[in-house]
């Protein structure tokens, strides 16, 4: 263990003199040390001291498959011994190219029957943005180039995708949000439902689409952006109501609708895509993370026939792509995922069995005294913590502060859960087995029982 250690305070040493992480506090890190993560295996991470954890995020939400599977590595090796690396600009394709897009067709909705490649889930929104604004001009609609979108969601942290979230953080710093985004409110019933029913608050939420539409003039109007669920904003599962309010107000109007699904595609909400889960006809459909289970980066944008029509064609050239859309080694990556998925039946179990397993112990720990509510669709969950229930306030003083402890409990017990205001958020590996969701639960209840002892003891309830 000894020998360990010492590797553990060296890569801090040295991954605190050379390393900016992404979204962090680099002095209040550096000063604390980052957590070292070796191996993983399944739905298990080891640190760089030997203490084994429960992945309950899936690294960032796109570890679907579960880490350390031997049949992506030979995908890899096997396509590397062919070539490496080519591009898709000039005139030019390559075999796992157009296998993943006809893969990508078979497995999503039906409009959908064509994909533009990138390497990100915020590449892929930046897409969007220039896409949807092409697509109006060649329909002779130059002036449709706002998109709407909502408070607190999360498209990426570009200059295009986050300005198209809704969080402020990201907006005050480097001159975001761009011009021609609009935010609306998110359905977040339990942060802001007030005295409403979860449904007559998805109905409200969804008609400030409409409210906004009317003010803005849907002469101007390009796109609609929203994830099924909201994941980084806290996991908010719009009432049920939401969605197809959403519909009704964009049925018949010349807007294009755009699912976000970089964390709900593949299989996380029990249907292939989260829009099959909530039943949204969207137009464009960005996806990243599970596309691959994070093994390469990939990410893409789904494009609808109805689109698709207008691009190719009287669209012309779209002056856009990247190095590495479709790399083919990420494309490799990404068809044997797939492959693995199907081939698993992953998504079924998603709907049929690991995900109802695993709801009925989460939605139980809704008793516990420190929990305001308990939520999960298919393997996407989450723990509001409250000061006083039943009261649905985010009433902890210094918002965050509790969340943060209940976290770094959950690690030092062994389960990763994200911390995400005064809520803990869960989507663990869809290969989550019964006896590895009886883990789960239990160490969450064991991190609610630790963070209500502390929170008792800081004077916090
Ligand atoms: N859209 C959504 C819904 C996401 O959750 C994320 C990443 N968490 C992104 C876009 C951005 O993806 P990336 O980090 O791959 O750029």
């Amino acid at each position: 263990m000894t020998s360990l250690s010492n590797a553990t305070a060296d890569y801090r040493a040295r991954d605190a003199a050379h390393h900016i992480h992404p979204f962090s506090d680099m002095k209040s890190l550096n000063a604390e040390g980052s957590r070292v993560i070796v191996r993983g295996e399944g739905a298990w991470i080891w640190d760089s001291d030997g203490n084994r954890i429960l992945d309950g995020m899936s690294g960032l939400w796109c570890v679907n498959i579960g880490h350390g599977r031997p049949e992506i590595a030979a995908a890899i090796q096997r396509q590397m011994a062919e070539i490496s690396y080519y591009n898709t600009f000039f005139k030019t394709t390559h075999p796992p190219a157009v296998a993943l897009a006809e893969a990508l067709a078979r497995l999503s909705p039906p409009q959908f029957n064509h994909v533009f490649f990138c390497g990100s889930g915020s590449e892929a929104n930046d897409t969007v943005i220039r896409m949807v604004r092409h697509y109006w001009a060649t329909l002779g609609k130059p002036k449709k180039t706002v998109l709407i979108a909502r408070k607190n969601a999360y498209h990426g942290s570009t200059m295009g995708g986050g300005s198209l979230g809704g969080m402020a953080p990201i907006h005050s710093q480097g001159g975001l949000p761009i011009p021609g985004i609009h935010h609306i409110a998110q359905p977040y019933w339990f942060g802001e439902g007030g005295e409403a029913t979860p449904e007559e608050f998805g109905i409200q939420a969804a008609r400030e689409l409409e409210t906004a539409i009317e003010e803005l003039g849907e002469e101007n109007i390009a796109a609609f952006v929203a994830e099924p669920i909201q994941g980084a904003g806290g996991v908010i599962i719009p009432p049920a109501s939401y969605w197809p309010e959403i519909a009704r107000i964009l049925r018949g109007r010349e807007i294009l609708l755009v699912a976000d699904e970089v964390i709900t595609g593949f299989g996380r909400t029990g249907n292939w895509f989260g829009s099959q889960t909530f039943g949204i006809e969207a137009d464009l459909m960005p996806i990243a993370k599970g596309l691959s289970s994070g093994y390469l980066p990939i990410g893409g944008v789904m494009v609808s026939d109805k689109v698709a029509d207008v691009l190719i064609g009287p669209g012309g050239e779209f002056h856009h792509g990247f190095t590495y859309s479709a790399h083919p080694l990420t494309a490799a990556a990404a068809l044997e995922n797939l492959r693995i998925i199907e081939e698993e039946k992953l998504v079924d179990r998603v709907r049929d069995d690991i995900g109802p397993y695993l709801q009925k112990l989460w939605l139980a720990l809704g008793d516990h005294p420190l929990v305001g509510e308990a939520r999960m669709t298919g393997l996407m969950g989450a723990l509001e913590l409250v000061p006083n229930k039943p009261s649905r306030a985010h009433a902890f003083p210094d918002t965050g502060k509790v969340g943060t402890i209940a976290r770094d409990f959950s690690f030092r017990n062994g389960l990763v859960m994200r911390a995400v205001r005064d809520s803990l958020i869960l989507a663990p590996p869809l290969t989550l087995t019964h006896e590895e969701a009886d883990i789960l639960a239990a160490t969450a209840k064991k991190t609610l029982d630790d963070t209500l002892a502390e929170v008792k003891r800081l004077g916090l309830v």
